[in-house]
């Protein structure tokens, strides 16, 4: 999560109430391969994301590329490939592009992709993004990262696996999945406007994205329990996404959804402060998972032994069960809002 100086409020245009039901158009029950996504995976893949070794994964640091080398190794090792189209796991992004803004003196880096081809609908795209870069070593400390955003890089590790596994049984998804590890996240969402910039698959073919970030620990506000999740975004394009991420809610997560910070005059602005919106500014319907800021937010005390694995566990099943349905469903969303 990006840290903002300062903040101004937004005039809004839209609430949601909606509460029709999503299309039902998948017959496979999704239950079997959720529970492929576990809090000791998670856990394990944290630990190793979120070490001393990587450095506070800066944008373009030596830390953040053994990181990414990590993530690949996984999804080598559950044979899933870079997508059509590129010719490996990396999309370069250019010092000059990453300092175009503000001149950190940032070295060139790279998003991260993986790629599950649809079975009937191969060139609609569903995006899953998080971005695997952190803030780095300061005073020689390491910002270890865990919750920001180790937690949604291990997520889509695991999500991952999970549609690999049901493709191999033969229930793959509809539409293409394309998971998304961009970089430059904390020094402006570099590393998804260069990717909204520079897509691989046509935008207009872009369906949804669903972005993680701050998945793996609790806020104040609930202190009695982490059985609970921000949902940011879902309904400003579409009230087909909003409707599914309730609905497959209902059906399979049952976390509390917290739409508190959607409110289109919340003062946090967190709606345009993660990746999801460079989709949603192209009028991709996003939606962005979120579990608030916590007293280690941004310190050098986001450590992976903070984790709420079952609470991570729980938001990356849902991250699951939404893009399983947006993946298989007949239809494409549709886009009714224009916010
Ligand atoms: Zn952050």
């Amino acid at each position: 999560m990006k840290k903002i100086a300062f903040l101004f409020v937004i005039a809004g245009l839209y609430s949601c109430n909606s509460t029709k039901p999503a299309s039902e158009n998948n017959n496979v029950d999704l239950t079997k391969y959720e529970k492929i996504i576990t809090a000791s995976d998670l856990k394990k893949h944290l630990y190793i994301i979120a070490s001393d070794e990587m450095e506070g994964r800066e944008t373009g640091s030596e830390g953040q590329k053994k990181a990414g080398k990590y993530m690949i190794e996984q999804y080598q090792k559950n044979a899933i490939s870079y997508p059509k189209g590129a010719d490996s796991f990396y999309q370069p992004i250019p010092a000059s592009y990453l300092n175009a803004k503000r001149n950190l003196n940032l070295q060139d880096s790279e998003n991260i992709w993986a790629y599950i081809e649809g079975n009937e609908k191969p060139n609609e795209v569903v995006v899953i993004s998080a971005h695997y870069d952190h803030v780095g070593v300061k005073n020689g400390e390491v910002y270890n990262g865990a919750d920001d955003d180790g937690s949604g890089t291990v997520a889509l590790l695991e999500i991952a696996k999970a549609f690999a596994k049901a493709k191999k049984d033969g229930n793959g998804p509809k539409r293409s999945i394309l998971f998304l590890h961009v970089t430059g996240e904390e020094h402006g969402l570099h590393g998804s406007r260069y990717y909204s910039e520079h897509p691989l698959f046509p935008l207009e073919n872009t369906v949804a994205d669903v972005n993680i970030d701050m998945i793996g620990r609790r806020d104040v506000e609930h202190a009695n329990t982490n059985n609970y999740v921000y949902v940011i975004g879902a309904n400003r394009l579409s009230s087909d996404l909003h409707n599914i991420v309730v609905n497959q809610n209902e059906k399979y997560t049952h976390l509390n959804l917290d739409f508190k910070f959607n409110e289109p005059n919340d003062p946090n602005r967190f709606y345009e402060r993660s990746d999801h919106y460079n989709f949603a500014k192209h009028g991709i319907p996003s939606v962005f998972l979120f579990n608030g800021v916590h007293a280690d937010y941004h310190k050098s005390t986001d450590t992976p032994d903070k984790i709420e694995y079952d609470a991570l566990e729980k938001r990356a099943q849902l991250a699951f069960a939404v893009v399983w349905e947006l993946a298989n469903r007949e239809n494409r969303l549709v886009i009714d809002k224009n916010n």
